[in-house]
């Protein structure tokens, strides 16, 4: 009996393959969202990716309201010996009365992936909206605002997110630092440009992050300095501006830059993964279910 030795070698390369076991399962919003991914069964890692994609769109601290519908489709991966080796979210949809989302993942051939809306629109922003825990905003933007401390008509050109002294803030996108240091009543101020026109500038800093210097280049999310009330401030608070061709803008408001839009191809390509995935998304029969998928999807 002769043997095709091509035949055996492709056998044995199937069967070590990884393997997907889709899974669909919609929830109420409970208490939070944790509480909800946990009952959904998702692992902590799965929900810090989760409040990831929800929030380029949402703010979680603000927006999420109970019996709102979240509905998630992941992947388990397995090895060929049944062990979990990863999760992987495919489709997510928020459906609340203060917000809404839908999120599919896509992968490009270069190994880059990214969730995109229904029409293919990345919902990755090159700018987070927010780049501070704050627990609430003390001052908006306002161009004709009285100076609470000075009393003269002076426009507030940021919004205050106030928080305890010490919190961490963030650079709110990839960029380069263009100042670093004290700035008369702004106390310690970071600035960052991020190209395409858009600049960030965080005031009242109580200190930077340690190295920080100007012309640095940092990335979306990287430590910068502290909330303080260095310079002219009433208590602890980020005085946080966006800057967009010179002129300033309301930071709460501001269209932000969106990241690498597909190209053709690519798009083309994503709104054909994407229509079953919205369908299931979409179906409120589908109920909580279990999909074993091609390995190679
Ligand atoms: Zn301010």
């Amino acid at each position: 009996m002769e043997q095709d030795p091509e035949q055996g070698l492709q056998s044995s390369l199937v069967s070590r393959q990884v393997q997907r076991h889709r899974i669909r399962t919609e929830e109420p919003l409970l208490g939070s969202l944790y509480l909800t991914a946990r009952r959904a069964g998702l692992s902590d890692q799965m929900t810090m990716n989760l409040a990831g994609i929800l929030s380029w769109e949402i703010d979680l601290g603000r927006q999420l309201r109970k019996n709102d519908r979240l509905a998630i489709i992941y992947d388990k991966i397995k090895s060929p010996d049944g062990e979990l080796l990863d999760t992987e979210i495919q489709a997510v949809s928020y459906r609340g009365r203060n917000a809404e989302l839908e999120a599919i993942r896509f992968e490009r051939a270069d190994g880059q992936s990214s969730y995109y809306n229904p029409d293919g629109d990345n919902l990755r922003r090159e700018l987070k909206r927010y780049p501070v825990d704050y627990t609430r905003i003390s001052s908006h933007f306002d161009l004709n605002r009285r100076h609470p401390i000075l009393g003269v008509r002076r426009p507030h050109l940021g919004v205050d997110l106030a928080a305890p002294t010490g919190t961490p803030v963030y650079a709110a996108g990839d960029g380069r630092v263009v100042e670093r240091g004290r700035n008369g009543g702004y106390g310690r101020v970071v600035s960052i440009e991020h190209g395409s026109g858009y600049k960030t500038l965080y005031a009242h800093l109580n200190g930077y992050a340690r190295g920080l210097r100007v012309g640095d280049r940092v990335q979306r999310g990287q430590l910068i300095g502290y909330v303080g009330q260095s310079g002219t401030a009433t208590g602890p608070h980020l005085h946080y501006e966006v800057i967009v061709n010179g002129r300033h803008r309301d930071p709460v408001k501001v269209d932000l830059p969106k990241a690498e839009p597909l190209t053709d191809d690519y798009l083309a390509k994503f709104l054909s993964h994407a229509k079953p995935l919205v369908q299931a998304l979409r179906d409120p029969d589908s109920g909580d279910d279990e999909i074993k998928i091609a390995s190679n999807d």
